[in-house]
């Protein structure tokens, strides 16, 4: 492996240098959601493993902040994922200004405040939510594949959730809306495999985000902003480790990557083990 094709990390010893490789080498990558939480350390992941990666997010300020942070392979085009024809816009960006595209990875999402019982819940949040999260990601799946079908490869990722496999944390809404997501990745993946195309979805825990801190507020109304962040880690905690953005960004790379070349219609849980203890009532 040749040091271009690869990083080079200098260990403590001078005698001994060890080469990674980079794992999305000339890969092309469209990101929705990337301009903050697990979008972006995703985004910084995958660049730092040689891809080129377009950065769709709703917040025009904080896309392009977040694409000048992570430098040249990063490029920021604003997308309503709600809007078919933003995330056709952005495919058709990403083909036309690399060439490509090798992964797409649906991952905008909002939540939604649990409402005291069933009898009270928003239809309009619930239509609203579902536009985002289950529609655009649909949308992301449908014109990923028009432009990955003709070249017989891709990969597709999306965004699921815990609460998408067991349900609860009382949010029916969300929850809905992310075992729609693993529904609809495990009722494309055999027509996508015929064609060249991986399809997989992951699932993280609670992790202190924009996301996550605007919901908790709302919980914890006397709970200092910075506080909110280690009530979030103290549910996930597990012996000292708690979920963090990169522990995703580490998974959708593994998934991406030839690593997992063999993988295609999972949902790739990253909770500590979290849905387990659930499982088993303990
Ligand atoms: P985040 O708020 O940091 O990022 C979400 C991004 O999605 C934001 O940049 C936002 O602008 C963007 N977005 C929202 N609506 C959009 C739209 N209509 N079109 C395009 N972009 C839009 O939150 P995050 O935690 O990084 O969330 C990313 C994904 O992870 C979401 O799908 C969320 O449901 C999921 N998730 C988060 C957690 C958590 O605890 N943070 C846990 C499980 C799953």
């Amino acid at each position: 492996m040749s040091i271009s094709r690869s990083l080079l990390l200098q260990t403590s010893s001078k005698k001994f240098s060890t080469h990674i490789e980079r794992k999305l080498e000339g890969k092309v990558a469209v990101i929705t959601g990337a301009a903050s939480g697990i979008g972006k350390e995703t985004a910084a992941q995958f660049i730092n493993h040689g891809a080129k990666v377009v950065i769709a997010d709703i917040q025009r300020q904080l896309g392009q902040e977040t694409a000048s942070e992570l430098g040249p392979n990063a490029t920021f085009v604003p997308c309503d994922v709600t809007k078919e024809s933003e995330i056709s816009d952005v495919v058709d960006y990403a083909v036309s200004q690399h060439g490509q595209l090798d992964i797409m990875y649906n991952n905008a999402g909002i939540a939604c405040r649990t409402p005291p019982s069933i009898v009270d819940l928003d239809l309009a949040r619930f239509d609203r939510v579902m536009a985002i999260n289950v529609r655009g990601v649909v949308a992301g799946i449908k014109h990923a594949a028009r432009v990955m079908i003709p070249r017989g490869s891709g990969c597709i990722l999306c965004t699921a959730s815990v609460t998408g496999v067991i349900g609860g944390l009382a949010q029916p809404t969300y929850s809905t809306s992310k075992s729609s997501v693993i529904g609809i990745v495990k009722s494309v993946t055999a027509q996508l495999s015929k064609q060249g195309i991986r399809i997989n979805c992951i699932s993280p825990f609670a992790i202190p985000t924009p996301f996550s801190l605007d919901e908790m507020k709302h919980y914890f109304p006397r709970v200092e902003p910075q506080d909110l962040a280690k009530i979030l880690h103290s549910a996930s905690e597990l012996k000292g480790a708690y979920c963090e953005p990169i522990d995703v960004a580490n998974a959708a790379l593994f998934l991406a990557s030839e690593d997992a070349k063999f993988i295609s219609g999972h949902n790739l849980v990253v909770d500590g083990g979290f849905t387990s203890f659930k499982s088993l009532n303990l």
